[in-house]
């Protein structure tokens, strides 16, 4: 069932046009993962704000511990309450879920429900930046909805489009990218409300997989393994590939994007090696 949350209960038309940030995700938690920069630039902001869209209904997630006697209906229920309160507790401009099943955003036909709905919100919000999950992710869910998210981009008229469009980590960090591919987004504004965003979450956290540590962990790590040389500005980063060129140049495939940087991460490396190589 799709839902819709203002947590300060504005008219919805007002909650869509003072959003400037924008995140687009797949599963109840994504948005808290990988678009922590978006909720922490506007949290207590007063020109700021953030808006939370995610994309699936959260059916088949694993029913363990004290949620082993939930059926998948009542697992769902469990996560769009969650997400309201991740919502809340951030102080977003508005949720919305969609409810799509992921199966819908794999399909070539019946993704066009997904992305004429996702393009309504890029052309309400007009956000000036935008998150999305990255192009190099390993889960098929997210992306599927990725490729719905740039189709859904690439219609906007050019005043609608975002300044700025960010591939952000999940299911596999971007630690791997050439310095000079990655965005460093700083993450290490408000801690404690980083954790309780993801500590929310106990229907995902309470089955055995400790998102908080790994989330908070990872960002810490971007910041330490860096750069060897200088000193972290920020202890916490998430990386990110800017996804512009796609909305710059529509003939672009996403598998030749990310083969570009794949082929400039592979020159680094072999050139590494073959420099100090020995007889
Ligand atoms: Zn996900």
């Amino acid at each position: 069932m799709k839902d819709f949350y203002v947590p300060d209960g504005v008219e919805v038309k007002t909650a869509f046009e003072r959003t400037t940030h924008l995140a687009v995700g797949a599963h109840q938690d994504d948005l808290e993962i990988f678009a922590y920069h978006g909720i922490a630039e506007c949290y207590e902001s007063q020109d700021a704000w953030f808006g939370g869209v995610t994309v699936t209904n959260g059916a088949g997630s694993a029913r363990t511990g004290k949620y082993a006697d939930f059926t998948d209906e009542e697992m769902q229920a469990k996560r769009v309450e969650e997400q309201r309160e991740a919502a809340k507790i951030g102080k977003y401009s508005f949720q919305a879920q969609l409810a799509y099943p992921s199966s819908d955003l794999k399909s070539a036909e019946k993704s066009e429900a997904a992305i004429s709905e996702l393009e309504a919100y890029f052309r309400q919000c007009k956000a000036d930046t935008v998150y999305l999950h990255n192009p190099a992710d390993k889960h098929d869910t997210h992306i599927s909805l990725l490729t719905c998210c740039v189709a859904a981009l690439r219609r906007l008229p050019e005043d609608c489009r975002p300044k700025r469009v960010y591939g952000c980590e999940v299911w596999r960090d971007l630690d791997w990218l050439s310095d000079s591919s990655k965005v460093m987004l700083p993450v290490d504004k408000y801690p404690e409300l980083a954790e309780k965003l993801i500590e929310v979450f106990d229907s995902q956290v309470a089955g055995g997989k400790d998102y908080v540590a790994a989330t908070i962990g990872r960002r810490n790590a971007n910041a330490t393994y860096f750069d060897s040389h200088s000193i972290d500005q920020s202890t916490a980063y998430t990386v990110a590939i800017d996804m512009m060129p796609l909305l710059e140049n529509p003939e672009l495939s996403m598998d030749a994007f990310v083969g570009e940087l794949i082929e400039a991460f592979k020159k680094d490396a072999c050139d590494r090696l073959t420099r100090y190589q020995k007889a």
